[in-house]
């Protein structure tokens, strides 16, 4: 389970598992910042903040 909190509305969502279309449930924004929880391997997290890319 990993706690994320979105940049935009501030709203905070838990998620169980991070998917490539990860957004704020509330106001469907992609950019959220993770503020609980293990980072994802493999990829770099130099900042805070991060942006799920989207996926088409
Ligand atoms: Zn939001």
């Amino acid at each position: 389970m990993k706690k994320f909190k979105c940049l935009h509305c501030g709203h905070v969502f838990e998620v169980e598992s991070i998917s490539p279309g990860l957004k704020c449930p509330k106001c469907l924004n992609r950019f959220v910042e993770l503020v609980e929880g293990e980072p994802i391997k493999g990829k770099s997290w130099s900042s805070k903040s991060f942006s799920v890319p989207k996926i088409k």
